[in-house]
């Protein structure tokens, strides 16, 4: 009775375990394109070192209200699954992307060169650029654009601030580019 007993309370911790392992993930995941949401990038800077640097690159779609307008929310969904499907691909797998917001991705690189984040926001830049999205939708095309600020990751804020000024300025500047900041 005692080691059945004692059985059935292990399996059920293990149990609970699995189930509170599934729920972190539900939570910091963004369930229409499968990438880390804002928590979960958040974690992910806040598990690096102390005084390690973080780059981060801001990427909004340009004009992506004119999608939707155009296209339907359907292909407006399918079109943000597949920019999230562009990023990954572009990044290492030491680095995260997340679904910061709405139509707005944010990379997430360890390393403090600012020259190293601007090189992967140009490459992602141009492979949406080139991408084949008339496959999703007749007619649909998209740009990006991109601000890329590097700091220490426990003072994300104020990276995530510099990259959100930089990401305005390309914005205000004509789109479809990357300002650092
Ligand atoms: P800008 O170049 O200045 O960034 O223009 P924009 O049209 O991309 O920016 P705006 O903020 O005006 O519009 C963002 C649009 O993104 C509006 C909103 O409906 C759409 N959007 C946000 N989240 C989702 C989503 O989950 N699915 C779909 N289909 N659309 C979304
Ligand atoms: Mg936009
Ligand atoms: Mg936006």
């Amino acid at each position: 009775d005692q080691i059945w007993g004692r059985a059935g309370v292990e399996g059920r911790r293990r149990d609970l375990e699995a189930r509170e392992e599934i729920l972190i993930r539900t939570a910091e995941q963004d369930p229409l394109t499968g990438l880390a949401n804002r928590r979960g990038v958040e974690r992910f800077c806040a598990a690096m070192a102390p005084g390690d640097a973080v780059c981060l690159v801001m990427v909004d779609i340009d004009h992506f209200k004119t999608v939707n307008d155009r296209f339907g929310h359907a292909v407006g969904d399918a079109t943000l699954r597949e920019v999230a499907q562009v990023l990954s691909s572009s990044v290492r797998a030491v680095d995260r992307v997340a679904r910061w917001g709405g139509e707005e991705f944010l990379l997430a690189l360890p390393t403090s060169s600012v020259e190293f984040g601007a090189e992967v926001a140009t490459r992602v830049r141009r492979r949406a650029q080139e991408h084949h999205w008339e496959e999703l939708a007749d007619g649909l095309g998209l740009t990006l654009s991109a601000g890329v600020a590097c700091g220490p990751a426990d003072d994300l804020t104020s990276v995530l601030h510099r990259a959100d000024a930089a990401l305005y300025a390309a914005k205000r500047t004509g789109r479809n580019r990357v300002v650092t900041g």
